[in-house]
């Protein structure tokens, strides 16, 4: 049999699928068992039921999605259809017509339909283990809160929420309850993103001292909340520059020591009243290494690169669902696209299952909101800011 041909054991999964190494005081650290993932058709097979499920797993945990609007309806509703671990059991939404369309696509029972009033119902609902907010960001805080002390776990989409606190409060909330927080950072259960993690964190090339990380969008008004409209909270820096602050730190390994930043001028002052328009911004890293950042909701760009002593890496595009293309300086990755969402809600479930930590936990979201109010208040005031005492968490593959 080639290695190409390997049917993939269920610890070789649960190694590419991703764990964490988390330095916060009083948790212990564990080493990722990733090994560097060739093909996701294998992967996915091996997610079958012979291989894992039939594996002491009685059934698929329930995953409900709260609030229904472009990325559940693009993006997670069709990921739950290839999950082999979780499957989608129940909806939240405030919009009779929504309920009415997903229940006959994904066949959902009118029990398992709530909404944001009947929401902490969910409570009693043994059928929904997972509850996956999906809501505009000034609602992730509330929202995870309510379904930890509904008992369920949860996963929230980023940014985490708007502010340090809230995430406290959040992680608090999944303690108290005994149950599992994690972030929808899809992007590390993808290999492109895993080949950046193995060459950055374990120096393939030499010590990484530039990184550059930009991602931008030209962002209309069809999500009003993202242009600071409604219930707000939006801004390309909380939106897509958190992909940027993600892959800076998990390309170096580290978390940086302090940031520095400079609003882009506003050329649409009437699109852009609520929220900038875009951002540069530096990560600097305690060897000196500096991720250099960029944002914009009037601009396109979505690039990762590390360059190091001996050669350079990079994704473009690195943040999108699919299509990802990699290049180093020695010729082209040759990496298959996968689905990033399905295996993330996948590794979520697993982790559940197996009582294990997740590679992308609320500390881990945490962490980027801490910096992205660092990034705000060194744009506001043209100072560099300390970093130093965010949240010290990693998704680790260093040997
Ligand atoms: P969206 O506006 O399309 O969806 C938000 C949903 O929340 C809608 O169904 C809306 O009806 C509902 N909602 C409930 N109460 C609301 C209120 N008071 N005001 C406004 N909407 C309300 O946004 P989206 O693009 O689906 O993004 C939702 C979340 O998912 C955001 O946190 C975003 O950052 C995140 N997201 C993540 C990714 C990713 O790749 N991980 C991609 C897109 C979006």
């Amino acid at each position: 049999m080639s290695s190409d041909q390997h049917r993939f054991s269920r610890r070789e999964v649960l190694g590419q699928l991703g764990m964490a190494s988390l330095t916060l005081p009083g948790l212990t650290t564990l080493m990722g068992l990733r090994t560097y993932s060739s093909s996701s058709g294998e992967l996915m097979a091996a997610l079958d039921q012979d291989s894992i499920y039939g594996m002491g797993t009685e059934r698929k945990l329930g995953v409900a999605l709260v609030g229904l609007g472009k990325y559940s309806e693009e993006q997670l509703g069709p990921a739950l259809e290839k999950t082999s671990l979780c499957q989608l059991t129940g909806i939240v939404t405030g919009t009779p017509d929504k309920a009415k369309k997903w229940k006959k696509k994904y066949n959902i029972p009118d029990k398992n339909v709530y909404n944001y009033q009947t929401f902490d119902q969910i409570a009693d609902n043994p059928a929904i283990d997972i509850v996956y907010i999906v809501l505009p960001n000034t609602m992730h805080a509330e929202y995870s809160i309510r379904a930890a002390q509904a008992g369920k776990h949860v996963i929230c989409e980023k940014p985490m929420a708007m502010t340090a606190a809230e995430c406290q409060q959040m992680i608090n909330a999944s303690n108290k309850a005994g149950k599992k927080l994690s972030i929808g950072y899809r992007l590390h259960f993808e290999p492109h993103h895993h080949e950046l993690m193995r060459l950055g964190q374990n120096e393939v090339m030499g010590k990484v001292n530039r990184i550059v990380a930009d991602n931008g969008q030209k962002q209309s008004n069809d999500t009003p909340w993202r242009l600071g409209g409604g219930v707000g909270g939006g801004g390309p820096l909380r939106d897509v520059g958190v992909y940027c602050i993600q892959g800076a730190i998990y390309t170096k390994g580290e978390v940086p020591i302090a940031v520095t930043a400079k609003y882009h001028p506003v050329t649409d002052p009437k699109k852009f009243d609520k929220v900038e328009e875009g951002m540069d911004f530096q990560l600097h890293f305690a060897d000196g290494t500096v991720a250099e950042c960029k944002t914009s909701y009037n601009d396109k760009y979505n690039k990762l690169r590390g360059e190091a002593a001996n050669g350079w890496f990079e994704l473009s595009p690195a943040y999108a669902y699919d299509g990802l293309k990699g290049a180093t300086s020695q010729g082209k990755m040759n990496i298959e696209n996968v689905p990033q969402q399905a295996r993330q809600m996948d590794a979520f479930a697993d982790c559940i299952l197996n009582n294990k930590a997740t590679s992308v936990p609320g500390e881990m979201g945490m962490r980027d909101v801490q910096i992205i109010e660092a990034v705000f208040r060194a744009a506001q005031t043209g100072n560099k800011v300390s970093t130093r005492e965010v949240v010290q968490v990693l998704d680790a593959v260093k040997k």
